[in-house]
């Protein structure tokens, strides 16, 4: 995966973010792990509230948006304007959509085009690279 250190608002040094990271959430953010299915707290909460990124905590989706997509993943079929990034993902002999934090390039999840009206999209997350914020 690409994403070169300059492109983000906010960069920091693997060392850096291993301060601030779970060993966990490190490995899916920075190294693009995936979390095992219906392991977060999150992928069953409904609440209202803001879902932030776990790194920088920028506003990333709303209770609004998220459905139960049965995955044992969190899922929204639509992010806050601008909170997002995308790219290319060829790894595991697919071809993805990733997704990332637009802030610190944290890497979020995949979106998939299976999702719900009215965008018909699903962003489907680990819920380790998102802390939930009630209203
Ligand atoms: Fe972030």
């Amino acid at each position: 995966m690409t994403t070169s250190k300059s492109e983000f608002e906010i960069n920091k040094t693997p060392e850096e973010w291993r301060e601030i990271l779970t060993p966990e959430q490190y490995k899916v953010m920075r190294e693009h792990g995936t979390e095992l299915a219906c392991t977060s707290p999150l992928d069953k909460q409904y609440t209202e509230g803001t879902y932030v990124c776990a790194a920088c905590e920028q506003p990333l989706f709303t209770s609004e948006t998220k459905f139960n997509s049965g995955t044992g993943w969190p899922s929204f079929f639509k992010p806050i304007e601008g909170a997002i990034g995308k790219s290319v993902d060829k790894s595991f002999f697919m071809t993805r959509t990733e997704v990332h934090c637009s802030r610190c390039g944290g890497h979020l999840g995949h979106e998939f085009d299976d999702g719900p009206e009215p965008t018909g999209k699903r962003y489907c997350m680990n819920g380790v690279s998102l802390k939930f914020i009630p209203d």
